[in-house]
């Protein structure tokens, strides 16, 4: 097998004494095969973008990360501090643009739609990158920066205000010698639902929080019909990847990793494309001589 496959030029590559497959060729028959294909994005889709996702190694906003100021204790102890962190998050994103990954996603969507085929992508980013790129079957399972829900009457909403409300306009610099704007209660976003004012909250799933139910249960569908699986940017073994792609794998559903390292898990899945997305993805998901259109 191994001297077969070498005879045909399929390239290896060495990761902690195994051999893992990133044959092209081989992926682009089953993606040219594919009805419904299901493509599962993490951080590393956005990081390509410069997204800062303050987590690890210099990953700091002022003197925090996301995980002590994205949660439901952080903000109902200080909601003038956190409405600041997803204020800058939010502004931020004005100068970030979808990279070469999310537009062959958004292309490839596109392109299939024609031919009766689909793409869904399930993502756990908020910064609706995708969505920018031109991406429309798209399952935020994280929410997004650009959503609110009121803490009162429980509304969602769409909110692309630039600032969010006057009171947190120029505030949300990171610095660490930052001063905390302590905007009153009653100056943060607030719910314009007639007669209600409640508190406003970022549409994002927190830590410590449970996924959105009904997301999930979309999730699983997609799940279940899909024929061709891409997790980009994220490993699969860890969450959300990990509490999807083995499942489809399992059924003998080929799955195809994009990412910047193997894992120990990367073997159980059929490829493993190593390397930015941004330069794996647009290959991949070209459009194949067999189709049409
Ligand atoms: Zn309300």
């Amino acid at each position: 097998m191994f001297m077969s496959n070498l005879r045909y030029g399929y390239s290896w590559l060495i990761n902690a004494g195994t051999f893992v497959y990133q044959d092209l060729a081989a992926f682009r028959k089953d993606f040219a095969k594919a009805k419904h294909i299901a493509i599962i994005t993490g951080a590393g889709v956005s990081a390509e973008s410069g997204v800062p996702t303050f987590r690890g190694a210099g990953g700091y906003w002022r003197k925090w990360q996301a995980q002590d100021l994205a949660t439901p204790h952080a903000f109902s102890r200080d909601p003038s501090l956190v409405w600041e962190f997803y204020h800058y998050r939010r502004e931020v994103m004005r100068s970030k643009e979808p990279n070469p990954a999310h537009l062959a996603i958004a292309e490839c969507e596109a392109r299939l739609k024609q031919q009766g085929r689909s793409v869904v992508v399930i993502t756990q980013n908020i910064d609706e990158l995708h969505h920018r790129a031109g991406s429309k079957n798209v399952l935020e399972i994280h929410g997004s920066l650009f959503k609110t829900r009121c803490l009162s009457c429980g509304e969602v909403k769409a909110n692309y205000k630039s600032p969010i409300c006057p009171a947190l306009e120029g505030k949300g610099a990171p610095d660490p010698k930052a001063k905390d704007a302590r905007v009153p209660k009653e100056d943060l976003p607030r719910c314009d639902v007639r007669g209600c004012k409640g508190l406003l909250r970022p549409q994002v799933v927190w830590f410590g929080e449970s996924l959105d139910s009904d997301i999930l249960a979309r999730v699983d569908e997609e799940m279940d019909k899909c024929d061709l699986c891409l997790v980009v940017g994220t490993s699969s073994i860890v969450y959300p990847a990990a509490m999807f792609a083995p499942q489809v794998a399992a059924r003998g559903v080929p799955v195809a990793e994009f990412n910047m390292e193997c894992t120990p898990a990367t073997m159980k899945f059929m490829y493993h494309f190593e390397g930015p997305c941004g330069s794996t993805l647009p290959p991949a998901l070209a459009p194949h001589e067999s189709e049409s259109i």
